[in-house]
């Protein structure tokens, strides 16, 4: 079969037997998609042979690429040795064993427990019970309820989208009801005339009137990224975490950073909570602990939420047939000794990072582009019509999706979120790489501009 078959074979099997995650049913089933067959370094392949750069670097977790030779070797070398076994009834492994004492020398120090699952989905499920059986056992059951923010995204089960506040996933499905959400600081789109500054205080102050609102006794934890990944990169003004973190002190109430996106450098710093400088309770990873070569995500619990975890027998009811799964973290293990021993992380804010930022900027100066912001190896543009009134370019996202689509024809993956333009390139780019993310783009902004007339 020639490859021109081949490739319609595929397109037509995909349509007609596989539903796609976070997809339109309907016009997936009419349209079809895009079939990757390989990818090198930074690149994605398809099969009509097109060559991307991959601006996402996958879903936010290949960050460091497609060719990491190292990973291959450890998942082999664990597939011959235990492919295999579980962590209930008092049994353990080598690598999940070498995997959480790595986890504990990279995260910060309160952290020196962990709890494997295999998806920021199921550990995020998974802090929910941990927060409510940390309360059972302090004696104080009445805290229960979680407060979350608009527009985050935790994860797509049941109660990961509950604590998520993406309106459109709440309309499918019946949340949780002790889950409340809270603004978010997303100063361009809702920060009026306060400065950045004002309008962080502002949007953290929510949280204390929740609490207020709700009851003290009855809180137990507020959930966020560090940076908003998926609701558009939204990066915080500097006076939101220090008050978030003021409030949850004063209240008791346990601290959850979301770190799927954030963890292992992608905002500068091994995580988004030292970039910061806010103390977590509790920590959620997943995405690029593994650089997305297998399924693998967590709960990083504090030594104050583990000493009353373990205060109290009785088992704790919950986890999964693959946590701690040998080969998963054989990987993981593998990914966290490439970032240690190249000093990737160290060196991002000096090296590529910087030329990121630099020419991410300059995209503020577009037309289209009313702001531009990045942090790290995470970016955005908000695309308007009019930089002056900060006027949206198009509603219901029409606007990003055609930039992102000409972007994605000339050979660059972004995203596009409402009326923002995201990237989050993988973090061993080279500054020739990051050019060709940038040019690439601007074919995309420039076709933006002309068709929508600014
Ligand atoms: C992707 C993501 C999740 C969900 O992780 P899955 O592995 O897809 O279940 C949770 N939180 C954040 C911040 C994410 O970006």
């Amino acid at each position: 079969m020639n490859i021109d078959n081949r490739t319609a074979t595929l397109k037509s099997l995909d349509k007609a037997h596989h539903l796609h995650p976070f997809t339109d049913f309907k016009k997936y089933g009419e349209s079809g998609g895009r079939i990757i067959t390989r990818a090198e370094h930074v690149y994605i392949y398809d099969s009509d042979g097109q060559q991307i750069l991959d601006g996402m670097s996958g879903l936010w977790c290949c960050n460091l690429g497609y060719s990491q030779e190292k990973l291959v070797e450890a998942a082999t070398e664990q597939l011959y040795k235990l492919p295999y076994y579980n962590n209930f009834f008092n049994c353990s492994n080598e690598p999940s064993v070498e995997m959480a004492k790595t986890l504990v020398s990279v995260t910060p120090e309160q952290f020196n427990q962990v709890f494997f699952t295999n998806s920021g989905s199921e550990a995020n499920d998974t802090n929910i019970k941990l927060v409510h059986r940390y309360f059972d056992i302090l004696g104080m059951p009445a805290k229960k309820h979680i407060i979350s923010r608009k527009n985050a995204y935790h994860g797509s089960t049941i109660a990961a989208s509950s604590l998520g506040g993406m309106n459109y996933m709440h309309e499918q499905y019946r949340g949780l009801d002790y889950v409340h959400h809270i603004g978010q600081p997303y100063w361009y789109e809702e920060g009026g005339d306060l400065s950045p500054d004002d309008f962080g205080k502002k949007v953290a102050s929510e949280l204390e009137q929740k609490i207020l609102e709700i009851g003290e006794d009855k809180v137990a934890a507020f959930i966020a990224e560090p940076i908003q990944g998926a609701g558009g990169v939204i990066v915080p003004p500097a006076t939101y975490w220090p008050e978030i973190q003021r409030i949850c002190d004063a209240y008791d109430i346990l601290l959850i950073s979301d770190e799927v996106i954030c963890g292992f450098g992608r905002t500068g710093s091994w995580f988004g909570c030292e970039t910061y400088h806010f103390q977590p309770d509790l920590m959620t990873f997943a995405k690029g602990v593994t650089n997305g070569y297998l399924p693998l995500g967590g709960v990083m619990v504090s030594d104050k939420v583990s000493t009353v975890l373990k205060s109290k027998s009785g088992d704790f009811a919950h986890g999964l047939t693959y946590s701690g799964h040998p080969v998963a973290c054989a990987v993981g293990i593998a990914t966290i000794e490439i970032l240690k021993q190249q000093k990737i992380i160290e060196n991002l804010n000096q090296n590529i990072a910087n030329y990121f930022q630099k020419r991410w900027n300059e995209l503020a100066d577009h037309a289209v582009v009313g702001q531009a912001r990045v942090q790290g190896m995470v970016a955005a543009l908000d695309l308007v019509k009019d930089k002056s009134t900060r006027e949206r370019l198009a509603p219901d996202a029409e606007g990003a999706v055609f930039c992102r689509d000409v972007a994605v024809s000339n050979g660059v993956i972004v995203r596009a979120v409402d009326n923002n333009i995201i990237s989050a390139p993988p973090i061993i780019c080279n500054e020739a790489e990051i050019d060709m993310l940038i040019e690439r783009l601007l074919i995309g902004l420039d076709a933006t501009a002309k068709k929508y007339g600014v």
